[in-house]
């Protein structure tokens, strides 16, 4: 497996990602990042959450430090377009977190707040620009942006941008380019519109794909409780009861959550780590070591600090919050029933979740059994309609922006209009401290409906 070590990424770079507790790459940047290195066109097809911010940041700011040259006025060298002022903060934090130990001038832009202090931020010019298109075609027609200089041009999300009716605003502003500049964009799929677009943009682009995965495994058996939310925390300990769990990963969408959750069942006497992007590497290892060795019965985990589960005996994956890109479902999944053994897979949905679950059993092909006899059964979370919760940018797994920080450009952070941009998005479900105790039995074999 590639390591960043392998990548030879500029030191600051490779410190800042030890920091973050990055120890490989994921898929999307073992495949990018050599191409982007060489100074390729890269077309990348990646869906969010699979670590696609990176892939182009990090290329892009080993470049900005193996070839400094001063700032033109107005300009910026690498300039990428999101869909939404959200994700574009999100983006412009991520560079921001990878330059820590690098001098970086960055600004993002977007409309729907003020454009003064976007436009100040660019006065002197920026190493990255994140930017919405709109906003950023008014601010160039105004004179205070000029992109003459551009050498590295990043397009995210580019099938959002699409159908946010982007196209002519992406075409205006490339024609406003030098032609000579690596170019990327990134898709989470390639409808006729976006091959012609990466066609008309890119030359002789590299191509490299993250395929999701779409079927579970049969020796998994999968059940689904429809739980009111303020229930899930009493529920997951009941799960975690059962004497048949050897070793369960639960899974929740949050940080702040996951550490909850491990906090309510060692309260509750049932041994539990978390493990997630917050953690110290070392904490993350020690976590690891515990729940091999069995004295650590539960680990409570985000998506993307699960990839670092290499485990095979866990008897039991438990979801606290189903995922909202259904192929995380699989991979979840997939930690239990290796090695041949067999494994269980419980989720605990709740209303604003439902629509979640038909997209997992759209994928997979197949309803996935109701556990109804126990004591918290919602059939209102079964019979829910409700639209499930916009993540910000489009995605968990992209945890938590983080606050904080000096912004050297840019104008007001965005209201972080969801709880997938955020920890504190949610209510918590349950009360610490026993009195959510579950009445009910154990729960049974999962019945079909
Ligand atoms: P993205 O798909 O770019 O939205 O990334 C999703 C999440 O994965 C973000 O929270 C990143 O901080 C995190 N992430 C990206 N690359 C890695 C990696 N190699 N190891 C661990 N976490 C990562």
């Amino acid at each position: 497996m590639t390591s960043f070590a392998d990548l030879q990424l500029a030191m600051p770079i490779q410190r800042a990602l030890t920091e973050e507790g990055y120890t490989t790459p994921t898929p999307i940047q073992a495949g990018a990042i050599p191409y982007l290195l060489q100074g390729r066109d890269l077309l990348g097809l990646a869906q969010t959450g699979t670590g696609k911010t990176a892939a182009f940041a990090l290329p892009a700011l080993h470049r900005l430090l193996t070839h400094p040259r001063p700032l033109t006025p107005k300009s910026a060298r690498v300039l990428v377009l999101a869909p939404t002022r959200e994700l574009a903060a999100q983006i412009d934090d991520s560079f921001k977190n990878y330059a820590r130990h690098m001098k970086l001038r960055h600004a993002v832009i977007f409309g729907g707040v003020g454009q003064g202090r976007q436009v100040e931020a660019m006065r002197r010019g920026v190493d990255v620009l994140t930017a919405a298109p709109g906003r950023l075609l008014d601010l160039i027609g105004q004179g205070h942006i000029d992109l003459h200089d551009l050498e590295v041009l990043v397009l995210d999300e580019a099938d959002r941008m699409l159908d946010m009716g982007f196209v002519r605003d992406i075409k205006r502003i490339v024609a406003l380019l030098p032609k000579s500049r690596q170019t990327v964009l990134f898709s989470a799929t390639m409808p006729k519109a976006i091959e012609d677009l990466a066609h008309s943009l890119l030359h002789d682009p590299a191509k490299v794909e993250v395929t999701p995965p779409s079927s579970t495994v049969d020796r998994i058996r999968q059940g689904v409780m429809f739980v009111k939310s303020e229930d899930k925390r009493a529920a997951t300990l009941l799960l975690v009861k059962n004497p048949k769990v050897q070793r369960a990963v639960v899974f929740t969408l949050m940080k702040h959550e996951a550490n909850k959750v491990a906090d309510f069942l060692n309260a509750e006497g049932i041994r539990s780590e978390a493990i997630h992007g917050n953690k110290s590497q070392g904490a993350r290892e020690r976590a690891m070591a515990g729940f091999r060795d069995g004295s650590v019965k539960v680990l409570v985990a985000t998506d993307i600090a699960a990839r670092g589960i290499d485990v095979d005996d866990v008897s039991h994956v438990f979801n606290y919050d189903l995922p909202n890109v259904a192929e995380s479902y699989v991979h979840r999944i997939g930690r239990t029933a290796r090695a041949g053994r067999d494994g269980w897979a419980v989720s605990l949905c709740d209303a604003e979740q439902r629509a979640w679950l038909r997209d997992i059993e759209k994928l997979i092909g197949k309803a996935i059994p109701v556990v109804t006899d126990h004591a918290y059964h919602s059939e209102e979370a079964q019979n829910s309609t409700m639209r499930p919760p916009v993540l910000g940018g489009g995605g968990r797994g992209r945890n938590q922006p983080r606050g904080g920080g000096q912004r050297s450009g840019g104008g007001g952070r965005p209201g972080s209009g969801s709880r997938g941009g955020n920890e504190g998005g949610r209510p918590s479900g349950g009360r610490p401290g026993g009195n959510n105790r579950p009445q009910g039995s154990r729960p049974s074999r999962p019945r079909s409906k």
